[in-house]
């Protein structure tokens, strides 16, 4: 054990001095001066320093500093002339490993002291080492990132240097972990690391953030098209196939790229801006990188007061619905209603359904909000039976996050039953995407939802990708055309033929098929003349209040049962061309 006693009391020195020598593996250098230890220290060596706090160049937490900042890996047991707690007590929060009183603590006490000290020190230092390292891949992680990234930054202000800094997540790391397990994903891992590794250059930093995220800070890179270059390597590096416990992987990247001070010149933010990059690079196919714009920050920030406001309205009843009629055009009587939501923001004013709907998807305020449309449905329904109005079905639009909740089903049959509504009076909307799922839990929920007596209409029809035999196994009773292909009608033979397709399809299986959209009379005419009999659109009415439909209500008494059945009227159909 080799020490530094910085005592300049020739007595105490010499006192201490024997004390220590005592035992064998002790070599001690002895300094007089904070100014003769540093020059010492500067040696190396040492693995304690017993620093006297009266010195002929400084006195108390002085020494202290001046040590530590010489030599951050040595153990220092600091001896004081006589007792001070509150020196004590900030000199041991200062990370010093002992504090000790001259002549008060002494004989073999001493010795015990120095070498608890360097145990103490040794440990410290090392967990302040395992607190940055990822013991998976060997690099460094979050915390040490974050640190490297102070300096690096500290560094280009004092130089007006640029940093880039590149976030990288692999695109498939979850399947192979959930296909292969997850040794094999901790083999990925780590060959991506030794990859990544391979095109950094000395003094560039690269750490491990969690999870199949890793970061790479390049002082000195200041261009975007050095950075584009640096980032086209680092996608080619990691797609190149990986041998992984006897299979073949491969896998791709998404990479986010941010510059300091450029784009921000805090550091968390940094880092944040550059994973705000990586997800636009995901969310444009993978496999490719996206330098971070203001832009994107400015969205992200729009998305978040959106969603926090759609949660406030959801507490403070500030939705409400409206509803468009749907026309038998046969008749020209009421068939049925649909719900909308609408949303007066005290913020915003009105904001569009197109606009908050995916934003409440995206942060699931959808499945609450769904609930609440539906609710105030029946409960209207409620209220029109009560007032002895003849009723009609209203539709509902139920986003695939809603249906997808295990007690979906359940919650509808929930619901009617609390305002006792027919469930024939209720038709759910949904679209597309819901078929091609094709899962056990989609058919099941479906089943019950049709042995409850709930209408499931198809909406937006034609627009997704669905695969028609899907249709065939699927208990639905309405199709809906979307409204793009009846507003081109006049324009697009396409659209023409896809309206026809629909139609027919929806005849050989049974399904009535509604056309939404409905503007003009040249639309209206085409979609009777093809054997489209109930239309939507703003030629037979607007979205409108609860209380303006009631005399439509009233009007359609004719025709309409109070539980209409679920077969729609099928008149025979002119043979179109
Ligand atoms: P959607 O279900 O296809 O609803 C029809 C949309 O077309 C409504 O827009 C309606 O106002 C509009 N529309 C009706 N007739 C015409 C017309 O003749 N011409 C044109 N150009 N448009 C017409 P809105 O109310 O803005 O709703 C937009 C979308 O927001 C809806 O499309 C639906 O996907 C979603 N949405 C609205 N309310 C709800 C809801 O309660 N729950 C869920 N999950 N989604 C909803
Ligand atoms: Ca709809
Ligand atoms: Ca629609």
């Amino acid at each position: 054990m080799k020490l530094l006693l910085v005592e300049d009391n020739a007595e105490d020195a010499r006192f201490l001095g024997a004390l220590l020598h005592r035992s064998d593996d002790v070599e001690l250098v002895h300094a007089r001066s904070l100014h003769d230890a540093c020059g010492a220290l500067a040696a190396g060596g040492f693995d304690a320093v017993l620093l006297s706090l009266q010195l002929p160049d400084a006195r108390g937490m002085e020494c202290v500093d001046t040590i530590q900042a010489a030599d951050g890996r040595v153990a220092v047991v600091a001896l004081a002339g006589q007792p001070d707690e509150a020196l004590a007590v900030d000199i041991l929060n200062k990370g010093v490993q002992d504090y000790l009183v001259k002549w008060e603590d002494q004989g073999r006490t001493l010795l015990r002291s120095v070498r608890y000290a360097v145990e103490r020190k040794r440990s410290a230092l090392q967990l302040s080492q395992l607190a940055q390292f990822d013991p998976l891949t060997e690099l460094g992680n979050r915390q040490y990132f974050q640190d490297q990234l102070q300096r690096a930054t500290a560094r280009a202000r004092r130089e007006g240097s640029r940093v880039a800094l590149f976030f990288l997540d692999i695109d498939q790391f979850k399947m192979v972990n959930d296909t292969l397990g997850h040794q094999a994903g901790d083999q990925l891992l780590q060959e991506v690391a030794q990859r990544l590794a391979t095109q950094v250059r000395a003094g560039d930093i690269m750490a491990r953030l969690g999870g199949d995220e890793f970061a790479i800070l390049m002082e000195g890179v200041s261009s975007a098209v050095d950075a584009g270059n640096i980032a086209q390597q680092l996608l080619d590096v990691i797609e190149a196939p990986f041998g992984i416990d006897g299979h073949q992987v491969q896998v791709t990247t998404s990479i986010g790229i941010t510059f300091y001070p450029a784009d921000n010149n805090d550091t968390v933010r940094l880092l944040k801006n550059a994973d705000i990059a990586m997800y636009q690079a995901k969310d444009s196919g993978r496999n490719n990188f996206k330098f971070f714009t203001e832009r994107m920050h400015t969205e992200l920030v729009e998305y978040h007061e959106l969603q926090h406001d759609i949660a406030e309205a959801l507490r403070k009843q500030g939705f409400h619905l409206v509803f468009q009629p749907k026309v038998n055009l046969t008749t020209r009587r009421l068939q049925g209603l649909e719900a909308l939501l609408r949303w007066d923001c005290p913020k915003r004013g009105a904001v569009s359904p197109a606009k908050f709907i995916p934003v409440a998807e995206a942060s699931g305020h959808i499945v609450p909000l769904g609930y609440w449309v539906l609710t105030s449905v029946c409960e209207i329904l409620k209220r029109w039976e009560q007032a002895a109005l003849p009723l009609v079905p209203v539709s509902v639009n139920v986003s695939t996050r809603q249906f997808q909740q295990a007690d979906f089903s359940r919650r509808v049959a929930g619901v009617l039953e609390q305002f006792q509504v027919a469930p024939q009076l209720v038709e759910l909307e949904m679209t597309e995407g819901l078929l091609m799922q094709d899962t056990d839990a989609a058919h099941r929920t479906l089943h019950e939802l049709r042995t409850l007596g709930v209408r499931i209409s198809i909406d937006d029809f034609g627009t997704g990708h669905s695969c028609l035999s899907y249709l065939r196994r699927f208990p639905i009773d309405v199709l809906k055309i979307d409204r793009s292909f009846v507003h081109e009608v006049g324009e697009s033979e396409d659209s023409r033929i896809i309206i026809d397709a629909i139609i027919s399809l929806a005849r050989s299986l049974r399904l009535e098929t509604v056309a939404e959209g409905v503007e003009t009379n040249a639309q209206l005419d085409f979609l009777m003349e093809r054997g489209c009999f109930i239309a939507q659109g703003y030629l037979f009415g607007m979205p409108m209040s609860a209380t303006q439909v009631e005399p439509l209500l009233r009007e359609a008494q004719d025709d309409t049962v109070r539980a209409p059945a679920c077969a729609p009227p099928r008149p025979a159909r002119a043979t179109g061309s």
